[in-house]
């Protein structure tokens, strides 16, 4: 009776009143067909209130691991492309799944894989970024009164090939489907019911927050917390995207990602992140002239390693310096080999690394002006008996590098130390 009332009152609501809200469902919330049906009475539910709706899914959770390992099992050094191949089909899988469970409760739905929108990327396969989607076809449809159903986390190549977003792309899809729609909001549907102030899995005094700023988002994310992909919140933010990160299992209010200028208190640290799989490389005795820098993350930059910290020593003869700074810990053999067969090149005399280390950030735009959040991070390690490896700063974090082994005492400590405990 609700539903049929529901539907009701749908019919009467005019296309140009109706809200267009993109529903995105992460992996445990699309992980079996139970929680495949629970997502898509979640969907028709906002459908029935009189929105459009467009969903993207995920893959079942663990299932793009599952893929990742299978290739691994055929070759070490496989083709990229067909890796995308493989990659892109728990997706796949899901947005049928999903559609199928619309149908099931009434509602008219339909999937499109990526290349059939398209979803257009340039051709950096296994982390490929969007340049251009064709929400025609979705448009056409939702204003119809279906469901649109699509897969995140692929795209489609200018060779014609199919391609992947990164980890945690899905995200990144649902995110750049809003902006091309214009969509009122994108709500994010996880595990968690929100953006906490620190991981609540590792820290259990964690607290929700009502709402994040995009920036802060953004360095949380590229700095660990996994529960937004980075580049989702950038595009977020470039367009103006209104992002929610909900629960899919409940239904309390979750965390909104706004601009600065809607959050009125600027709270100094709003959280803290951590990434354990950091790795970091010293170049001993590297001459101390013009051009040496280039030398060595130009090479490492052509083969694609991402060179995150960086520190350079004050020489102390005037000839020579000691350079460090850090790659993931996936990236750490590659980067040796790069660096050991230009060694003479560059000319340095030793090569020394380190991988069981992790980099904590504490993160709040309200750093900007407030003095002394260094030296409270600084204290709170030193009193834990932590000793600082690599330090790195921007505008609103200040990140810094630490054995593995203290991974957590240090989080919990610094959520204390700055307030943030509930
Ligand atoms: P999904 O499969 O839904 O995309 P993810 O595993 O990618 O989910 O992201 C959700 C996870 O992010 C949570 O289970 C949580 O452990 C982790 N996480 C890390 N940092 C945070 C944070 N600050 N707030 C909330 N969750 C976080
Ligand atoms: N299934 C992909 C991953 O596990 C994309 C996503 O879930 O966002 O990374
Ligand atoms: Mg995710």
């Amino acid at each position: 009776m609700i539903i049929y009332l529901l539907r009701l009152f749908r019919k009467h609501v005019s296309v140009a009143d109706m809200s267009c809200i993109v529903q995105k469902f992460g992996g445990t919330s699309v992980a079996d067909i139970d929680c495949i049906k629970m997502a898509a009475k979640r969907v028709v539910s906002a459908y029935n209130s009189g929105n459009q709706m467009v969903v993207v899914v995920s893959a079942m959770a663990g299932v793009t691991n599952n893929l990742i390992e299978l290739t691994e099992q055929v070759n070490g050094i496989f083709d990229v492309r067909e890796y995308d191949v493989i990659l892109s089909s728990g997706e796949q899988t899901n947005a049928g799944l999903m559609a199928l469970a619309i149908q099931d409760l009434g509602i008219q739905a339909r999937s499109w894989l990526g290349w059939q929108l398209p979803i257009k990327t340039d051709s950096k396969y296994g982390r490929a970024r969007i340049t251009e989607i064709d929400i025609s076809e979705i448009k056409k449809r939702i204003e119809n009164n279906e469901v649109a159903v699509v897969p995140g986390f692929q795209g489609l190549s200018k060779e014609n090939r199919i391609t992947t977003l990164g980890r945690g792309g899905s995200d990144l899809t649902a995110v750049a489907i809003a902006g091309a729609l214009n969509a009122d909001r994108c709500e994010i549907y996880t595990d968690v019911d929100g953006i906490y102030t620190c991981d609540p899995r590792i820290v259990s005094k964690a607290k929700k927050l009502d709402k994040v700023t995009y920036e802060e988002m953004l360095e949380l994310a590229s700095q660990g917390a996994r529960v937004l992909q980075a580049r989702s919140v950038e595009l977020a933010k470039n367009h103006g995207v209104r992002v929610e990160v909900k629960s899919a299992f409940t239904d309390t209010p979750g965390t909104q990602v706004v601009s600065e200028d809607e959050i009125l208190e600027k709270e100094v640290v709003s959280g803290i992140s951590y990434s354990s799989d950091e790795a970091k490389i010293t170049l001993r005795r590297v001459k101390d002239q013009p051009g040496v820098a280039a030398g060595i993350f130009g090479p490492l930059a052509d083969a694609s390693v991402n060179v995150d910290m960086i520190v350079q020593n004050v020489s102390e003869d005037g000839k020579t310096t000691d350079l460090t700074f850090t790659v993931t810990a996936k990236d750490l053999n590659h980067a040796k080999e790069v660096l050991s067969e230009k060694k003479s090149k560059i000319g340095f005399d030793e090569l020394v690394s380190d991988s069981n280390l992790s980099k904590i950030s504490i993160v709040g735009v309200g750093m900007r002006s407030n003095t002394g959040v260094a030296k409270t991070m600084f204290n709170t390690l030193a009193k834990k008996n932590i000793n600082i490896k690599v330090i790195s700063t921007s505008e609103i974090k200040i990140s810094v590098l630490i054995d593995t082994e203290y991974t957590e005492l240090a989080l919990r400590a610094l959520h204390s130390a700055y307030g943030l405990d509930q």
